[in-house]
């Protein structure tokens, strides 16, 4: 199926450090096995994540930058880049969708990965973060059509189309990528972010999690995402 064939190239933007390596990193991490150049951009530096007493904004963002940079070292992820929004705070505005246009433009991504802006809740127990919804939908906004417009923002760099963007977290999932060979990798990369597993050991969930998306396609282990294709694939109207 050509929206589970490995792209040459792919950017992955999410609202926090963790963020790609709770959902996403076990494509990232058979992608870059494959060749494929994955950048990360992270809108914030997850600089609200913590409850410990004499914790400062500026020290939790140094903590974790270093954690997200040792993340993507394990997955393959050649480049990570910081946007510095503040946590809790990031709006989907056209700040933040003109930065990501020239981020697109710069990198040229085939694949753009992201989450889903439409997730308000899950079940009865998990209200989405608001700075999920907003990294969602900036990057989305960002990809069509602004970053192809050719008169849009000319100074952040030449127009460019990406072809196809994964969506993370929609009900309605078109593509599964078998993460069975990367499933250890993924959670290698999840447990880099020390300072937000406290004592709690990830691997459990994120195998539960796997297992249960890639029962529905008869692997071990799956992530599933909304695959659109911008640019049909051959042979398609
Ligand atoms: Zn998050």
């Amino acid at each position: 199926m050509a929206g589970n064939s490995v792209p040459q190239s792919a950017l992955v933007i999410v609202a926090h450090p963790d963020d790609a390596e709770f959902t996403m990193a076990g494509t990232v991490a058979a992608w870059t096995r494959a060749g494929c150049q994955v950048t990360y951009v992270l809108c914030t530096d997850g600089n609200a994540g913590s409850h410990e007493p004499g914790m400062t904004k500026e020290w939790l963002a140094e903590i974790r930058r270093a954690e997200q940079r040792a993340a993507c070292a394990t997955l393959g992820v050649g480049d990570v880049v910081f946007l510095g929004y503040d946590d809790g705070q990031l709006q989907p505005n056209l700040e933040l969708r003109r930065e990501l246009v020239r981020l697109i433009r710069t990198y040229k991504p085939e694949v753009v990965l992201t989450s889903d802006p439409t997730r308000m809740f899950s079940g009865n127990g998990y209200i989405n973060h608001p700075d999920h919804r907003a990294a969602g939908q900036a990057a989305l906004d960002a990809v069509a059509p602004a970053a192809e417009m050719p008169l849009l923002w000319p100074e952040v760099g030449k127009a460019h189309k990406v072809q196809q963007v994964y969506v993370y977290g929609n009900d309605e999932a078109n593509v599964w990528v078998d993460v069975s060979g990367t499933i250890e990798q993924k959670i290698a990369a999840l447990k880099q972010h020390a300072s937000q597993m406290g004592d709690w050991d990830p691997t459990e969930r994120i195998k539960d999690w796997s297992a249960e998306a890639g029962a529905e396609k008869g692997l071990a282990h799956a992530e599933k995402f909304r695959v659109i294709h911008l640019v049909k694939p051959d042979g398609e109207d």
